[in-house]
């Protein structure tokens, strides 16, 4: 039996590397497509990951995986088997059942409405022209339902995408975290509005050189303890992370010459995204375990480092010094309190991806309370640019003159991301109630931060959270952490304290 057992694991887990190494190298190959393959060679480049993919994909869908698993799922054999072991099956076992209950034919036909949904949404945008999308967005939705039939469903069918990107997550569960956000988030953008007090940023859009800027984002990622032994930073038009494997994790961010946040805060962005891939415990490594645990888990850590480190009075008092001495022309007039109230402006906007730390969670929840419906056929997608402008108005006060400012701004819905929206704002929150947690373990937090000691936040957060991978679920790991359920309170109460303090509330 357990000569039986050991021979079955090596066989199963020398299948796992045979698709893991199809995967690094569609990693790399996207990784170059993005960041400067010759234009004329990106044709060619698309069919060779076209066929890479399929074959990846037929390994983890295999007879001989469906074999594996079936063997493994056996209440004797299940268990006898280490926690590594059993949580590899868990996600084969998800990844195999996704795709097995979808008939192939269906599924091919999906893979390519959505490659051609994707490119006819950017000319949708560009010509702010709804109509010609809403066909292929009407489609989407209703192969997505289809997939909820097949898959099958708890409660609300909506809860069957959710669980795509936050295994556990349910309607439920976010309606009450949206009701408590909306509830206290509102008021705060209001009152904020209405202040006398309004920070200064104009200095912001001057002219910054940008490899100064790179020198400065290079400097930072340093001191976070990135490791440039297992990375490196580029140059790309949308900053992203990719983790091919933890000795290997890159980030690309973007220089824009008139506004040198943009820069440096994506690079700290992704370099959160990236500091957990590359401080995954080594037992995991070739496990499709080697991977942060959730969307909303990953964004959290984007956030953290981002936001309620990046946008900290401390981190600044610490390295505005740097920037100053960087941009001396440009900045000679600012002070660091002056920046600190800067970089934090809060002001409704269009556009969820250029929304300030107050707002963004408002744009969100738009999209979930839009999404929701549509699944839930409470909405079709023809009444979609009247419920966003709508929705626009009531939580933002903002309505877009045109949909290209409007319903069609994302790209998620075009590739049939349904469910993956909620996941930004879960990432807030999960850094929330993460930072009350350091704060109280590492007492002198804010003095740190101030002495430039980051790397011992980063050693903190893989100690918690890094290097668990994927083995511990995102609830499990919340809970692990903080000693409670996921609370957006401590969102809320942090956004208040911070935002009153600055505005004078
Ligand atoms: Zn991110």
């Amino acid at each position: 039996m357990i000569g039986e057992l050991n021979d079955m694991k090596n066989g199963f887990f020398e299948l796992i590397k045979r698709i893991r190494y199809y995967n690094d190298a569609i990693a790399v190959l996207n990784w170059d497509l993005n960041t400067g393959a010759p234009r004329k060679g990106v044709f060619q480049r698309a069919e060779v990951i076209g066929m890479l993919s399929a074959e990846a994909f037929k390994l983890s869908t295999s007879d001989e995986m469906g074999d594996y698993l079936t063997y493994f799922d056996e209440t004797d054999v299940s268990s006898k088997l280490d926690a590594i072991t059993k949580a590899t099956v868990r996600e084969c076992r998800k990844e195999y059942d996704k795709y097995k209950k979808i008939p192939e034919k269906m599924y091919k036909e999906y893979v390519i409405l959505t490659s051609e949904a994707e490119s006819l949404w950017k000319d949708a945008k560009k010509d702010n022209d709804f109509e010609l999308f809403k066909p292929y967005l009407e489609s989407i939705v209703d192969y997505n339902l289809q997939f909820i039939e097949l898959w099958g469903y708890k409660g609300n069918k909506y809860n069957t995408l959710l669980d795509l990107y936050e295994p556990g997550m349910t309607v439920e569960k976010l309606d009450a975290i949206f009701s408590e956000l909306r509830s206290r988030i509102v008021p705060l953008v209001a009152k904020i509005k209405e202040s006398v007090y309004q920070p200064e940023d104009q200095f912001l859009n001057q002219y910054f050189d940008i490899k100064k800027q790179e020198e400065f984002g290079l400097y930072i990622l340093d001191r976070m303890g990135y490791d440039f032994d297992a990375g490196r930073l580029d140059e790309t038009e949308h900053p992203f992370t990719t983790g091919i494997n933890p000795g290997d994790v890159r980030v690309t961010t973007h220089y824009y010459p008139n506004d040198l946040m943009s820069s440096v805060m994506s690079s700290m962005h992704e370099g959160g995204h990236a500091l957990y891939e590359q401080n995954i415990s080594p037992d995991l490594y070739g496990t499709p375990l080697c991977d942060g645990t959730s969307m909303g888990l990953h964004e959290s850590q984007s956030r953290f480092w981002e936001n309620i480190i990046g946008r900290s009075r401390s981190f600044w008092q610490k390295y505005y010094g740097n920037l100053q001495t960087l941009f001396p022309e440009q900045l000679k007039d600012i002070s660091s309190e002056d920046f600190y109230k800067a970089i934090n402006k809060v002001e409704p906007s269009l556009i969820r991806i250029e929304a300030d730390e107050v707002t963004y969670n408002l744009h969100i929840m738009i999209r979930y309370e839009i999404e929701k419906a549509l699944i839930n056929g409470e909405i079709r997608v023809a009444d979609l640019p009247k419920v966003w402008n709508e929705k626009m108005k009531e939580y933002l006060g903002a309505v877009p003159p045109n949909n290209t400012k409007g319903v069609l701004q994302d790209v998620h819905w075009s590739g049939g991301s349904f469910g993956y929206f909620p996941s930004y704002t879960l990432g807030n929150i999960y850094s929330a109630q993460i930072y009350n947690t350091v704060r109280k373990e590492i007492n002198d937090f804010d003095e740190i931060i101030k002495r430039g000691e980051l790397t011992k936040i980063k050693d903190w957060l893989t100690e918690k959270i890094y290097k668990h991978g994927k083995l511990l679920e995102p609830a499990e790991i919340i809970m692990q952490v903080t000693g409670e359920e996921i609370n957006p309170g401590y969102l809320v109460d942090y956004l208040e304290n911070k935002y009153k303090d600055i505005y004078k509330l």
